[in-house]
């Protein structure tokens, strides 16, 4: 087969190819597929053959100016996908941080104009050209950090305007930028200033006017809402929800994070191909969405960020057959990092997850996550060429250093993006 880039003596390759194809669940989500001395090779954006590397050696002809890479004593593992980020917004809220730490409570912080409604008013006086330049340098961090495909959410802008300003932005850092970004509609992520006495007023404008623009432009894959008490309670999320599945979007969900609520319940209901959060999941959602295939997106960052005592019960919705993700869950106020490595260290410590269920919940579950699970999230003969070579010697030790950078180099779409030295090839 020909090739232009040829990876090969990989000390441990981990594919991520699951045993079954589809989500990974229940025990699989402890198995990971290592080739000792292993090799990969892709043509232009795809991988052409995966194995070891005296087979590939037999196989392979790389073409002329091929790039050939050694990683002799290293783990290579497929790109990161993070599948909930809030990527576009005009500010930074460091001064809420310190707030909250001095003792005021995030719902506080909120409640008194901050939070979401604070990143709204920033957002609507920014124009498209300041976001997308504020949001190139978090893109720049996820490559190098390993992440080479995100979920990005819109939920700043809250009037049709703004949200469609917010989709456009994401649309023109995916068409521009080497990451993929997947893009979700959020409208329903706050009750905006302007309707603090008017929710139902809110809801209406959702449905009536910006779904259908969303959806007729074909801006978003996904719609999301933050199913919450006080925010979006259940029949709003449902309203909103049957509406945008009307318009063919797929679902997604803010569900159970600060109380519960029954959002887990809804969104298996529904059909959503995900809720995320659920640090107060109940059984019965737990059954919910194992029932359903819906998948929970775990964003452990964000009860660490906010220095909350409790953290989703992953353990319980691993054994009941629930199909698990991780993410950064990106934002300006409840969790502030680009890094899926510190999230693999908290599901590690936190969410009580194996070195080998947190790599599938960060690679092939993540991409299904997004419904990327044929393109992307392994590494196999027909996927696109997403790769990463780590310092790391073995695959545990990934989440076991925290704190620290350890990809050694980006490959996406079959192009170093990223290396070690700081240089950006490609
Ligand atoms: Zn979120």
């Amino acid at each position: 087969v020909k090739a232009d880039l040829y990876i090969k003596h990989i000390g441990q390759l981990a594919t991520c190819k699951p045993r079954n194809p589809g989500p990974v669940t229940g025990s699989d989500l402890d198995y990971v597929e290592i080739i000792e001395n292993g090799a990969i090779a892709c043509l232009d954006d795809e991988i052409v053959a995966v194995g070891t590397t005296a087979e590939l050696d037999r196989q392979v002809n790389p073409v002329n100016r091929a790039v050939i890479i050694d990683a002799p004593g290293k783990v290579v593992t497929p790109g990161l996908v993070d599948p909930h980020t809030h990527p576009v917004f005009a500010k930074t809220r460091e001064d809420e941080f310190e707030m909250r730490n001095l003792g005021k409570s995030y719902m506080e912080i909120a409640a008194a104009g901050g939070g979401i409604r604070n990143s709204t008013r920033a957002l609507r006086e920014t124009s498209k050209h300041v976001l997308y330049d504020n949001a190139i340098k978090y893109l720049n961090l996820f490559l190098q950090y390993g992440t080479t495909t995100i979920e990005a959410k819109s939920g700043y802008g809250l009037t049709t305007e703004d949200e469609i300003k917010q989709l456009e932005v994401i649309q023109m850092l995916s068409e521009n930028h080497p990451l993929d970004l997947v893009p979700t509609f959020l409208g329903a992520h706050e009750i905006p200033d302007e309707y603090r006495e008017d929710k139902n007023g809110y809801v209406d404008l959702i449905i009536n006017e910006m779904l259908p623009q969303v959806a007729e432009r074909n801006l978003a894959v996904f719609s999301d809402i933050f199913c919450e008490k006080d925010v979006f309670e259940l029949e709003d999320s449902e309203r909103i929800q049957l509406a945008a599945r009307e318009h063919g979007l797929h679902l997604k969900f803010h569900a159970d994070e600060i109380v519960n609520l029954g959002g887990a319940q809804l969104a298996a209901k529904l059909g959503a191909v995900s809720a995320d959060h659920l640090v107060y999941i109940s059984e019965e959602g737990i059954d919910a969405m194992a029932q359903a295939g819906t998948f929970a997106v775990l964003l452990p960052g964000t009860s660490f960020y906010l220095d909350l005592r409790d953290y989703a019960p992953a353990r319980q919705m691993i054994e009941a057959g629930v199909p698990i993700a991780l993410s950064t869950d990106f934002n300006p106020g409840s969790s502030v990092t680009i890094s899926l490595q510190m999230i693999m260290t908290l599901a590690a410590n936190k969410l009580k997850m194996k070195a080998n269920e947190i790599l599938n919940a960060v690679t092939i579950n993540s991409a299904h996550a997004l419904l990327q699970g044929d393109r992307i999230g392994s590494i196999e003969a027909g996927k696109k060429a997403d790769i990463l070579i780590w310092k790391a010697a073995n695959l545990r030790q990934i989440p076991y250093f925290y704190g620290v950078n350890q990809v050694d180099m980006t490959i996406k779409n079959g192009r170093v993006v990223w290396d070690k030295d700081g240089t950006k090839k490609g």
